[in-house]
This record gives C-alpha cells, sequence and structure tokens, in this order.
C-alpha cells in the first residue's frame, strides 16, 4: 500500500478501525485521527476485523493500563484480516515506542502525538528519545461532527505540574494551550449539545500564553463564558484545586452546568506535600463549603490515590473522615502504582504501603463513599430535572459526566425524540439505583 499524505488523491475502499483506550483526552486524540484519515482517503470500517489499518490508541497512565493495551495490541493482530497493518499510537507509544517496536513484531507503525500512522514502512518505526514537546500536536486537526449529543474538546496540551506520582509530563512536554478562536471554531463545528472541555490541568487553560497583566484564571473564564453563549451545556472536567478560585466558581455556576471535578488526590497535609501538591482537607473543604453556599445543588467529584509513600493510618483517617464530611457526590479512587521517571520512584524504599494494605483502605474508602453516592442520589428522587436524551432509554442530568458517573433511565421518552440528536427534555425522577435514577418524561 502506498503512503498517502493528506491532500493527495486518496484510492477508494481503503479502510480503518481505531480502538481508543484509556481518558477522555484520548477520544478527542482519536476523533482527531479519524479526521485526518478520513481526510486521506479511508473510509471507517465496520468492525476491526474488516479494516486495513488498525489504530490502537494507548494508554499508560499506570502498569494496569499498559497491560491492557498490550492486550488489545494482541488481540487486534490476531484477528486482523491478512495484510492488514497494524498502528500504535497514545501514551504508551510516546513514552515506550522504541521497546514496543523491538518486543512486539505484531506492530507495523510505532507513532508518536501527531506522526504518521499510515506510514508504510513495512518495519516498526524506532523511537527516537524525546527532549522537548513533541514537535506537532493532534490537537489543532479537524474532527468528524459529534455522533453523540455530547464532546469532549482538549484545550491543552501536557502540564506544567510535577505531582510526585504522575509521570504525564515528562512525555506529554509542557502545556501549550490552544488559541481560543481554534477551539471555539471546533466547538462550533461539532454542532453538539454539551461539550466536555478537558486538558490534563484544565484550569491552567491559557496560562503558557497569558500576558503579565492577565490573572492566572482569566483565560478559562473566558472560554467557558465563550462555549456557554454557544452550546447549551459545557461542563469542565479535571480542575486543580489550588485554581479553583471565587471567579472560577462564579463562572461554573452561571453556565447550565454546575459541576465541580476536582482531582484532590489525598487530603492529609503531609501526604499531599509529598506528592508535591497543594491544599489540605481545611482547604478543600473550605472550597466545597463555598461551591455549595452558592450553589446548594452544585455537584462534586474527585479522585484519590490510596497507598501513596509514606502513606499512614492517621492519613487514612483523615481521608475517611473527610469524604463523610465532603459528602461528594462522586469519587474515583485508585491504588499508588510507581511509574518511572517520577519523583515517588526516587523516595525511600521503607516508605513503601504494602499492595494489600492499600487495596484494604481503597475498599474502606469505597465502601464509605458508594453509601455517600448512593444516599445523594436517592436524595434527588421525586424532583425534576432536565435530561439530554442519549438513547431509547437514557440520558444525562447535569449531574451526571459522560462516560464517568452513572445515567439517568428515561421512561415515556416521546418516539421522535429518540432520533432527535441532542433533545433536551423535563423528567421527574421517580427512583434511584445505586448510581442511576429512573425518570419519567414530563415535558420536552
Ligand atoms: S496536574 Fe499533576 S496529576 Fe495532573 S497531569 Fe499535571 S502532573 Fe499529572
Amino acid at each position: 500500500m502506498p503512503p498517502v499524505s493528506s491532500g493527495s488523491v486518496a484510492p477508494p475502499a481503503r479502510s480503518y478501525w481505531i480502538t481508543t483506550l484509556g481518558c477522555p483526552k484520548n477520544e478527542v486524540d482519536s476523533a482527531k485521527l479519524a479526521g485526518r484519515l478520513t481526510e486521506s482517503g479511508y473510509a471507517e470500517a465496520s468492525g476491526p476485523d474488516e479494516a486495513d489499518l488498525i489504530v490502537v490508541n494507548t494508554c499508560a497512565f499506570i502498569q494496569p493500563a499498559r497491560e491492557e493495551s498490550i492486550d488489545t495490541i494482541l488481540a487486534l493482530s490476531e484477528s486482523r484480516r491478512p495484510g492488514a497493518r497494524l498502528a500504535v499510537t497514545g501514551c504508551l507509544a510516546e513514552r515506550s515506542g522504541a521497546e514496543l517496536a523491538e518486543a512486539m513484531p505484531e506492530i507495523d507503525v510505532v507513532a508518536g502525538f501527531g506522526m504518521d500512522v499510515t506510514s508504510d514502512s513495512s518495519t516498526p518505526v524506532a523511537f527516537r528519545p524525546r527532549e522537548s514537546v513533541p514537535a506537532f500536536d493532534l490537537l489543532e486537526l479537524p474532527r468528524p461532527p459529534a455522533q453523540a449529543p455530547w464532546a469532549y474538546v482538549k484545550v491543552a496540551e501536557g502540564c506544567d505540574r510535577r505531582c510526585g506520582f504522575c509521570a504525564i509530563p515528562s512525555f506529554r512536554g509542557r502545556q501549550r494551550s490552544r488559541q481560543l478562536a481554534s477551539i471555539l471554531a471546533e466547538v462550533d463545528a461539532l454542532d453538539a449539545s454539551e461539550i466536555v472541555l478537558v486538558a490534563q490541568d484544565l484550569a491552567s487553560y491559557g496560562r503558557d500564553r497569558s500576558s503579565e497583566s492577565r490573572t492566572q484564571t482569566d483565560s478559562i473564564l473566558e472560554l467557558v463564558s465563550e462555549v456557554a453563549q454557544r452550546v447549551r451545556w459545557v461542563r469542565l472536567l479535571y480542575l486543580y484545586p489550588s485554581s479553583l478560585n471565587d471567579r472560577l466558581i462564579d463562572t461554573i455556576l452561571s453556565t447550565e452546568v454546575p459541576y465541580f471535578d476536582l482531582s484532590l488526590q489525598h487530603v492529609s497535609a503531609p501526604l499531599v506535600r509529598r506528592m508535591r501538591r497543594w491544599g489540605n482537607r481545611e482547604r478543600f473543604l473550605e472550597r466545597i463549603r463555598r461551591i455549595r453556599q452558592l450553589e446548594p445543588d452544585a455537584v462534586l467529584r474527585s479522585s484519590f490515590i490510596l497507598g501513596y509513600p509514606g502513606e499512614t493510618e492517621e492519613d487514612q483517617d483523615e481521608l475517611l473522615g473527610f469524604l463523610e464530611e465532603a459528602q461528594l457526590d462522586w469519587a474515583g479512587l485508585f491504588t499508588f502504582s510507581p511509574e518511572a521517571g517520577t519523583f515517588a520512584v526516587g523516595l525511600d524504599p521503607s516508605l513503601s504501603v504494602p499492595p494489600g494494605l492499600a487495596l484494604e483502605r481503597l475498599a474502606e474508602c469505597s465502601e464509605l463513599q458508594d453509601a455517600i453516592t448512593t444516599r445523594r442520589r436517592a436524595n434527588i428522587v421525586g424532583t425534576e430535572m432536565t435530561v439530554l436524551v442519549e438513547s431509547s432509554e437514557s440520558g444525562r442530568s447535569y449531574r451526571e459526566a459522560p462516560e464517568i458517573d452513572g445515567v439517568v433511565r428515561l421512561r415515556g421518552l416521546p418516539a421522535e425524540l429518540v432520533h432527535e440528536r441532542g433533545a433536551f427534555v423535563r423528567a421527574r425522577c421517580i427512583g434511584s439505583e445505586g448510581p442511576d435514577l429512573i425518570a419519567e418524561v414530563v415535558a420536552e
């Protein structure tokens, strides 16, 4: 198959399949890759076993994610049709490209962010270690219109923080924010009812572009306000807690989606410091109280790491106490995973928390948080809400982020609305089941 570059006349009947692993940011990259492949003359295949080119967009965040990526590569390689090419991109390709290329002959092309996955090389592309940031990002590439009534929009790549457990800055590079105009053009083209803004450190959007006269949050405030004028719902994922000042809270509350996704990771001050992060239990609770004082129905999500080096029983008790007091609507709980090249792996080995103990602590927190989530969901029963219809049976209110939180199971949805992409309905909540709500449509 000859190499195809953007702008050339592509021969027909070449097809691609993309399997995406990992976080929402990867989904945006895949959408942009799909746009690029379409421009290059490829059509989407109906399944991986039908495709001429299979792309696996990998995740390398922690060890289980790497294992899943490798298992997926092997499975897709097994099932591909004769002559089909297999390309691997995403974080695992970026981080361990050379090792992958050497260890997995199944792979035809290992491509970092934005590299050409259609390359005709018959041998794997060996990777050079990246000294600076990627030379070319997928961020500005076109993407196909959204199929779902909502879409992720990635507004920046990379991260300027150095959290002790996180390898992302080492392979995604420093933060590069997109121009506001480019983001808004993408939002307009997507024609979605809900836009979910994502970045590694979303509240820092634009800081790398800002003049000194602008404060830390000016750019994100402007971005949220502009997107909210174009789309009914705008949701923000991953806010670093120190960035959540009153102005940002006010701006989020001025939209129709009072949803706050705070990445806290832990609350015990000594542990948070060892994570090289900002904040402590009292500061976090103060922000949460402030949000609820302004909007009692605001929804709060966070994520926490259990078993970070040096974590003690007192730290665990502090986290349990916080969860009880904060009454978060949603929380993601993870055990610590030592990642090469991070601050945490250089810590004294005597600080390590045995994996079994980390799992026990996670189970303890999960039990508490699941009960809180279930209770908070049950408290919604009897109220009315606006729901974005996603299928004949379900949708979401502002309280649920797509693919992350629960859903609203709809009853009595008029047939004509099922096929109207991006329809909103009013519905009365008549029950709850764990994280999900059950609601009856009362009006369009
Ligand atoms: S804010 Fe911290 S955890 Fe998030 S990407 Fe940046 S370094 Fe990693």
